[in-house]
């Protein structure tokens, strides 16, 4: 049986050397076809194999700047070998594995020699091969090419490769969120039209693109003009964004994170070097403190205190403005229409509503500054490189705390790219268990709902309720990962490296850039998909209304407060223009005019749609602590989490106590009998845990490609959001605390 094994390396790594050791005098000498680049082919006989071994020239990348570039590249694509050995000089590891992750990238069969072992050795390094080869997930054997010493091991090793045929094995760098998005986008256009994906590997041919590979680009113009243009296109425009927010080109910022690649793997302990570190960058100086084990989670923790602190501290007078501006808004439309459904719908449906989002806007603001902040710097990627410890023990990956950290793992993300996020799992069981579990994060629609019940019920310590909240959920998710991962989706954990990118200093520019972007989206979603759900909520809160008996009761009753006050009262208060003080007598009747009003809101209310089904439920709601009317925004919010704040503000606003002063929705909740911390409380924790929204259900259904897994999730949640949510009450109320 025949094999072609092809020797790639850096140069000077040894492969010449590991050639005449395996192919001895049964080798030949030429050119590769059309270029000047030397050209050597060999027999090696193995256990009845003939192996054929070619000695390719040495590279640093698979970029196509140089002739040795190309030839490599094109030798692998073009001959098919049955398999590649990486030979990596072990005394310059991390330079050489650049090399090797290109080759993975590939997705060519291949097995690394690590060569120079004795020169490595010597310098006081010590490799832990066996590592190394969990972590890239392909073998290694350490050889001494000069001498011939692990010959035999390397190849047993590739002949068993070369025996179990190529696998495809799906091995994918993260390179930031702005990359792979793009990527993700590129691949799915060169899928659909099958773009010389003949030859290369779909993803591959978009990274190319990225990195503006000329030989690539030229064979795409040739092969599809038009879709080789949009994808021109598409790498220009993420070119250009990436420019403006962090300063930097598509092609460094992939260099950046494979070294980050790299990166994480020498600091999983593959390398031991017995003199320390012979240099350090810059980054490697912070990442020794920021990483280390005792340190770098009290730095975590004191840097997402900071932010909290931050946002809540710099947000309040904005949102207070922002609080008033609706409410002034609100008195305009009031005295300007006449009393009726659209009034009422403009006031209760679009301002209350959507008004009630956007009033959030400039906490959202703070917070994305922040994250973007931590996210630019590279910070996050540390915070996932230290949890990858932690996460193993739940049954995760490092990768998952990606996916939850763009879900809104410190504020303010979304379960949907968060869902999508999990891509980069290559186990599909803990990918499934991180796309089950990212929905318990706090999204940027939870969020307002956590900052309205924290103003309105815990305002001394915003920061750290919010601190205390974000822990909740992790613990949750965790937990429920860890379960799910002895249960139902049993499997073992697969090794795993995180990408750990230099540290940059974020451009201001590029800060406020990736701000606005997130805030634009907070406002968009809130102007389109909210404003529609926030009407059909408002009818549903508003039809039928009362019967006309009903009417006419509330109509008696005005009219026997207004005949028992007498002609002179009721003449005093319709010519009252605000100037002058009420008499006593006046204001006693208009007060009771008010509540009046307000009782009837409130019974049209109740015989609402959507109060029906507010107080159907509140039979079971009731052991969390929760009324009708919150029921009733915890239904919509399943439409979108938005809608609880929006829906909660419509339904206090419909049957308000006093609805001639405009009062903001946490002060009506404050006063509002059966609102206490222990409620609010209670709320915050079922708002964490129960049913995902209606897109994120989409996304988990598409992602896991199965109904099963999104009904589970609904099921799943909202049971044991509402278990949480009933023991914390129920406890609470026994104990007696926080109003309970
Ligand atoms: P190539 O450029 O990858 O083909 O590397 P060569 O095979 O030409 O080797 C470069 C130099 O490293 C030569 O002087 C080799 O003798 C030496 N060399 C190769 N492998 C080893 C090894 O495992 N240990 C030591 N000490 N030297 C080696
Ligand atoms: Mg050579």
């Amino acid at each position: 049986m025949d094999a072609k094994i092809a020797l790639a390396g850096n140069p000077n790594s040894g492969k010449t050397s590991l050639f005449n050791e395996l192919t001895g005098a049964r080798q030949h000498v030429g050119n590769y076809p059309g270029v000047t680049v030397e050209k050597k082919e060999g027999t090696y006989f193995y256990n009845g194999y003939r192996m054929c071994i070619v000695d390719l020239p040495g590279t640093y990348s698979l970029t196509a700047y140089s002739e040795e570039e190309i030839v490599t590249r094109d030798f692998l694509v073009t001959e098919n070998p049955d398999l590649v050995i990486d030979i990596l000089d072990a005394s310059n590891l991390e330079r050489n594995l650049y090399l090797a992750v290109q080759f993975l990238e590939m997705g060519v069969p291949m097995c690394i020699a690590l060569n120079m072992i004795d020169v490595a050795e010597n310098r006081g390094i010590e490799i832990n091969v066996k590592k190394l080869s969990v972590l890239l997930g392909i073998p290694v054997v350490s050889t001494i090419a000069r001498t011939g010493e692990g010959k035999k091991d390397l190849i047993s090793a590739a002949a068993q490769i070369i025996r179990e045929g190529k696998q495809k094995r799906s091995f994918k760098i993260s390179y930031g969120d702005d990359l792979d998005e793009a990527l993700l986008e590129m691949e799915k256009e060169i899928m659909d039209s099958n773009f010389l994906t003949d030859t290369y590997d779909a993803r591959w041919i978009a990274l190319k693109y990225l990195e503006n590979d000329k030989q690539i680009l030229l064979k795409g113009q040739e092969n599809n003009s038009s879709l080789s243009a949009r994808l021109e296109k598409m790498v220009d425009k993420v070119s250009l964004h990436l420019e403006k927010t962090l300063n930097i080109y598509p092609e460094a910022m992939i260099a950046d994170q494979r070294y980050g690649y790299i990166n994480s793997i020498m600091k999983q302990g593959v390398m031991r070097q017995e003199h320390g570190q012979s240099r350090l960058y810059m980054s490697d100086k912070i990442d020794k403190i920021v990483t280390n084990r005792f340190l770098g989670p009290i730095i975590m923790i004191s840097i997402l205190m900071a932010l909290y602190q931050f946002t809540f501290t710099y947000s309040e007078a904005p949102v207070v403005w922002f609080e008033r501006f609706f409410g002034w808004l609100g008195d305009v439309v009031s005295t300007h229409l006449s009393d009726g459904f659209l009034k009422s719908l403009i006031i209760s449906g679009v301002i209350g509503g959507v008004g009630g989002v956007l009033g959030f806007v400039p906490l959202i603001m703070f917070m994305f500054f922040g994250i973007a902040l931590l996210e630019d710097s590279g910070y996050l990627a540390r915070v996932a490189f230290m949890l990858d410890r932690v996460f193993r023990i739940f049954g995760l990956h490092g990768s998952s705390v990606m996916a939850y950290i763009v879900s809104g793992g410190i504020a303010g993300g979304c379960a949907v790219p968060g869902v999508m996020a999990t891509r980069t799992l290559k186990s599909p069981r803990e990918r499934l268990a991180t796309l089950l579990t990212v929905p318990f994060m706090n999204c940027g629609a939870k969020l307002p709902i956590f900052a309205l019940l924290i103003a309105a019920f815990f305002a001394k310590n915003e920061a750290a309720i919010m601190l205390v909240i974000t822990l909740i959920s992790w613990a949750g998710a965790l937990l429920v990962a860890k379960l799910l991962r002895i249960t139902i989706i049993k499997g073992e954990p697969s090794p795993f490296v995180m990408e750990l990118p230099p540290y940059r200093l974020p451009t201001f520019k590029g800060l406020a850039i990736h701000t606005w972007e997130r805030t634009w989206q907070y406002v968009k979603k809130a102007g389109t998909v909210i404003l529609g759900i926030s009407i059909i909520l408002w009818a549903m809160m508003t039809f039928p209304g009362l019967p006309d008996s009903k009417v006419q009761e509330f109509e008696n009753m005005r009219e026997i407060e207004k005949v028992t006050s007498g002609t002179a009262v009721i003449q005093e208060l319709q010519t009252h223009s605000g100037d002058t003080e009420l008499s006593g007598e006046a204001r006693n009747l208009k007060d009771r005019l008010a509540v009046i009003a307000s009782q009837k809101a409130e019974e049209s209310l109740r015989n609402s749609i959507a109060g029906r089904m507010g107080i159907a439920l509140e039979s079971i709601s009731e052991w969390a602590g929760f009324d009708w009317r919150t029921n009733i925004a915890l239904v919509g919010g399943f439409a979108a989490k938005e809608v609880i704040i929006s829906t909660l503000g419509t339904a206090y606003s419909l049957g308000e106590l006093d609805p001639e002063k405009s009062e903001s929705l946490s002060e009506t909740l404050v006063k509002t009998p059966g609102w206490s911390p222990l409620v609010a409380l209670s709320l915050i924790i079922f708002t964490i845990f129960y049913a995902p929204c209606f897109i994120t259900v989409i996304m988990i259904v598409k992602e896991s490609g199965s109904w099963k897994w999104g009904i589970f999730s609904i099921v799943f949640n909202t049971t044991l959001a509402f278990a949480l949510a009933t023991l914390v009450f129920q406890v609470g109320s026994v104990m007696g605390i926080l109003g309970g």
